[in-house]
């Protein structure tokens, strides 16, 4: 399950790419069973059917030609109800089996028209078939000869359907869901660079509840808990403790304050296993990351500062240089790509960490307002 953000609307997945690729092979069957012995012409309605029809196409194994005519009934979120005829129809009709593919029948007026303009085509035979229906809005009393899922009145978008122009290329279906509640960010960087820091500090700004799991295991060392001893024999030596490990310990401790306006997530996610996790893992209680906003430091600065820190702060992780290059080498293996992994939703947002402790939370704060 996961949540994306088109324009000013919240969508959450609803219909897998595997379940649509499921449901269109039985569509291919039933369609083949009843034109093998024909050439149908299969005409998809433009633009939400392209992905259907080509999926549908090269999934069917007998003679077929194929086009396309263009109408359009949506604007927004809701049916408008005018259709027009936008790009007709080149090839003769006359006494060809033709298989209309539609991505979504609902109020039933687009199918209409279609009705209408083939009226007076002499086909042989009009055939529909649509991958999704919506019986409760369906107000027409016209034939659909194939029906791949019937969905209740929500609005989708994804695997060609849009939301004003974008979310066609999502290759789920996703369904409108309400707006989140919570300010969730990820504050990132390598080890160093000062989150703990500036995580206190913009908690107490923006009333987020700040989590640092590397203190969440500390906590647990320090207490001797069975979870400390685990997390200790990997800590010590600058290595990850692993991630189901510490998966489930995130999620007990965002269980614990649910009731917050939102988290600051400090040292987590750490792989790209983490922050799958905790995308599926907020988006079942209807929420997101907003964004992850990254301090950026050069690493010999970095290791100064962390053998300065190791002098006071009792870490052994701190005080030797060969655990902190290894804590950077794990951070550049395994952590650094989860840049990328936010950047390709729009999410990732650098911010120059070197300057004084305002200086930073000035930049980072310009941030987080917007998000
Ligand atoms: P930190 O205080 O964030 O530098 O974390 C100290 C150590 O705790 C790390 O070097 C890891 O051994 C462990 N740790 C903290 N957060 C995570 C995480 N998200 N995944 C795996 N290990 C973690």
């Amino acid at each position: 399950m996961s949540i994306i953000k088109l324009h000013d609307k919240y969508f959450k997945t609803y219909i897998s790419e595997e379940k649509i690729t499921e449901v269109i092979e039985q569509l291919v069957k039933q369609v083949y069973k009843d034109c093998k012995d024909e050439n149908p012409l299969f005409i998809g309605i433009l633009n939400g059917s392209f992905m259907f029809v080509a999926d549908f196409v090269r999934r069917y194994t007998g003679n077929c030609e194929v086009s396309f005519v263009k109408l359009s009934s949506y604007e927004g979120t809701n049916s408008t109800g005018k259709i027009k005829e936008l790009v007709g129809l080149n090839e003769s009709l006359e006494g060809r089996t033709v298989v209309i593919l539609e991505d979504i029948v609902d109020t039933g007026n687009t199918l209409q028209e279609i009705y209408k303009i083939f009226k007076d085509k002499k086909v042989k035979q009009l055939k529909i078939a649509t991958l999704f229906f919506k019986p409760d809005v369906f107000k027409k009393d016209l034939p659909i000869d194939y029906i791949g899922i019937s969905i209740p009145n929500k609005f989708i978008v994804g695997y060609g359907l849009d939301y004003d122009g974008i979310g066609r290329n999502l290759t789920d279906i996703y369904q409108l869901t309400s707006t989140p509640k919570l300010k969730n960010i990820v504050l990132f960087g390598p080890p160093g660079v000062g989150k703990g820091t500036q995580a206190k500090i913009l908690k107490e700004k923006y009333n987020l509840v700040h989590i640092s799991t590397g203190d969440v295991f500390r906590h647990h060392i320090k207490n001797k808990t069975e979870l400390g001893k685990l997390a200790q024999w990997y800590m010590d030596k600058g290595n990850l403790v692993p991630d189901e490990v510490t998966i489930k310990m995130l999620k007990a401790e965002v269980e614990k304050s649910l009731g917050a306006n939102g988290f600051i997530f400090d040292g987590f996610p750490r792989t790209e296993f983490q922050a799958r996790a905790l995308d599926k893992f907020l988006a079942e209680k209807g929420e997101i990351v907003n964004g992850m906003v990254a301090l950026e430091v050069p690493e010999d600065v970095l290791v100064k500062r962390l053998l300065e820190r190791g002098k006071t702060s009792g870490r052994p992780d701190d005080q030797d240089n060969a655990k902190i290059r290894n804590r950077f080498n794990e951070y550049s293996t395994k952590t650094e790509i989860l840049k990328d992994y936010y950047q390709a939703q729009n999410k990732y947002f650098g911010v120059n960490g070197v300057g004084s402790i305002d200086e930073i939370t000035l930049r980072l704060s310009k941030i987080i307002d917007n998000l």
